[in-house]
């Protein structure tokens, strides 16, 4: 089956993207989804980030995910150490749902597959793009983040002209949302096609 790589900057419009896709009854995989799920209370890695970063990172039991986000961007090597626990079991569970689903193609959509170097996780890259100045007012409309915290994450993120450098297929998402559609529909055909074209 072939896999396609979703990715883009935060805001750039990654979910809805996928969501599009779903709605073509493609299966998509979210590599955020999975993360979440794997520090659910109980789950090994939430024990694993405890022993790293103390009790104080809980919250009635459960990841405190403001005061983790607040940790990570302030301290480099805490970000380090959260990722060194966390990629290889996301991506390990990716790759283990990937083997049940049985389609065409299937995306998965992977926030940091750049900044993880994880290219060859997938056949190829699709990315989302769009102005930063975009990224910011969509995140700031979303979540309840301040213009510094929203700017950190950006700048830690991979630039805007790496990622489109490091693309298969580009998405433009700097129109409304109707422009989305039809760019979507366009790269169905385009996977279909060349998935039946797999040995
Ligand atoms: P990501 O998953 O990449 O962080 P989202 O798909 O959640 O981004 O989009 C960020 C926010 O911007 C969401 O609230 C979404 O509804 C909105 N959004 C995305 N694309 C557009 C667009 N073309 N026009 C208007 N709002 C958009």
């Amino acid at each position: 089956m072939l896999r396609i790589g979703l990715t883009g900057g935060i805001g750039s419009g990654k979910s809805t993207i996928a969501k599009l896709f779903i709605e073509l009854g493609v299966p998509v995989l979210d590599a955020d989804q999975v993360a979440h799920e794997l520090v659910e209370p109980g789950q090994p890695a939430l024990a694993e980030i405890v022993r790293e970063f103390g009790h104080d990172i809980l919250l009635d039991g459960h990841l405190d995910r403001a005061r983790l986000r607040a940790l990570i961007l302030a301290v480099p090597e805490l970000k380090h150490r959260l990722e060194a626990i966390l990629h290889p079991l996301v991506y390990q569970t990716l790759n283990d749902r990937t083997q049940t689903i049985h389609s065409d193609y299937c995306v998965l959509a992977i926030p940091l597959l750049l900044e993880t170097q994880h290219q060859d996780f997938v056949d190829r890259v699709l990315v989302v793009d769009c102005p930063v100045e975009r990224q910011y007012a969509r995140v700031a409309q979303r979540d309840t983040l301040d213009r510094t915290t929203i700017e950190k994450i950006i700048t830690s993120q991979i630039g805007r002209s790496e990622r489109l450098a490091a693309a298969d297929d580009i998405i433009a998402n700097d129109g409304d949302l109707t422009s989305l559609r039809p760019q979507v529909a366009r790269l169905h055909a385009l996977y279909i096609g060349l998935a039946q074209q797999l040995p």
